[in-house]
């Protein structure tokens, strides 16, 4: 499929769209997904959004967040969703795995799927693709996406407090992925529609509970492990741990970014007991590549520097197998 042919299909008066975000909603998914819903409804094309589990708290402000089924709590709402589309839009993910549980109803329906993406290895199932992992952001591509598209002059406010979420969200506020002029060259154009970017800054970060700083404190102080020789550290919290500090969905949110401060340091997880696995976050400095431990050893996967994954084993065997990992993998040895 074109980009003349999607338009037509998106034109079509019975035209059903689904845009789909990822499993443990990040800003930009949530951001670029819902910046496409406000084009779409402004041009009265029928849209739904679905995410398989629930936001966290910081995004809950975004315009249009309420509109999102959440398929874990709406099952049904989200297989009728997925049944009627006449055409998915992928956002900010490029492999079924990340939409989990959802997975096997969208593979039902044949109607054809666009990828907007920029993570690395995109499965190649998809009718139409936008996939580039020089690009920041989901939320960046999505820009150019309705630039292509001419839909240009639907850019309203919503749309870019949405996109700029998006971008400052998966840049860590313009620290990494973003050295392309172009991703500023696109904030700026965004600012220019009048959104409060210092307002947006405030919601998504400085929205912490008590406990949750709490939980940094007890992090840095007691729980940091810093390991000189692999040039590498980490956190991991046990489930009774994580209860003593009331742990909400999103509280580990940048925690894994401090321990990058520390001098030497290339390589950092955060290694989280949840009720049936272990979930780690994965971040890293310069060529060291945390994908491919995410996907190598973690049934996981992401960007160079900033990865995810799981691991079915204890929360002890775990930390045991992410050192062995450390001290007999080759490929990272030279990283070292
Ligand atoms: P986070 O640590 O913020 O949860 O995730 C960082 C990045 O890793 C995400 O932007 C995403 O690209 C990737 N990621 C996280 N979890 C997974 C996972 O389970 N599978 C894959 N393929 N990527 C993941
Ligand atoms: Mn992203």
């Amino acid at each position: 499929m074109n980009i003349d042919e999607l338009k037509t299909k998106l034109l079509n008066p019975d035209a059903k769209v689904l845009l789909l975000s990822h499993k443990n909603p990040d800003g930009d998914t949530i951001g670029a997904a819902l910046a496409l819903y406000h084009i779409f409804s402004q041009m009265n094309i029928a849209t739904k959004l679905l995410v398989p589990n629930a936001f966290p708290d910081f995004l809950k402000w975004m315009p249009g967040a309420e509109k999102f089924i959440v398929a874990m709590e709406h099952q049904k709402d989200a297989n009728q969703a997925i049944a009627e589309a006449t055409l998915f839009f992928f956002v900010d993910f490029n492999n079924y795995e990340r939409i989990d549980f959802i997975s096997k109803e969208v593979g039902k329906n044949n109607a054809p799927k666009v990828l907007i993406d920029h993570h690395p290895n995109p499965d190649s199932f998809f009718d139409f693709a936008m996939s580039d992992v020089k690009v920041s952001s989901t939320s960046e591509l999505i820009y150019s996406f309705i630039e292509k598209m001419e839909f240009l002059d639907k850019l309203n406010k919503q749309v870019a407090e949405c996109l700029f979420t998006g971008i400052m969200t998966d840049t860590g506020c313009f620290s990494h992925n973003s050295s392309r002029p172009e991703t500023f060259e696109t904030t700026a154009h965004l600012l220019k529609t009048g959104i409060d970017k210092n307002k947006i800054y405030d919601r998504v970060y400085n929205n912490f509970s008590e406990s949750r700083m709490r939980l940094l404190g007890y992090a840095l102080y007691e729980k940091m492990v810093v390991l000189p020789k692999y040039h590498t550290a980490y956190f991991s919290f046990s489930a009774e741990e994580l209860k003593k500090f009331n742990f909400q969905l999103g509280d580990e949110e940048g925690m894994v970014n401090y321990l990058l401060a520390v001098k030497g340091v290339l390589f950092t997880i955060i290694i989280i007991e949840k009720k049936s696995y272990v979930k780690m976050s994965f971040r890293s400095k310069g060529l060291f590549p945390a994908n491919y431990i995410a996907k190598r050893y973690f049934h996981g996967g992401g960007h160079l520097n900033a990865a995810g994954g799981k691991s079915y084993k204890s929360l002890k065997e775990t930390i045991e197998k992410l050192q062995t990992v450390l001290k007999d993998d080759k490929t990272i040895q030279k990283y070292f």
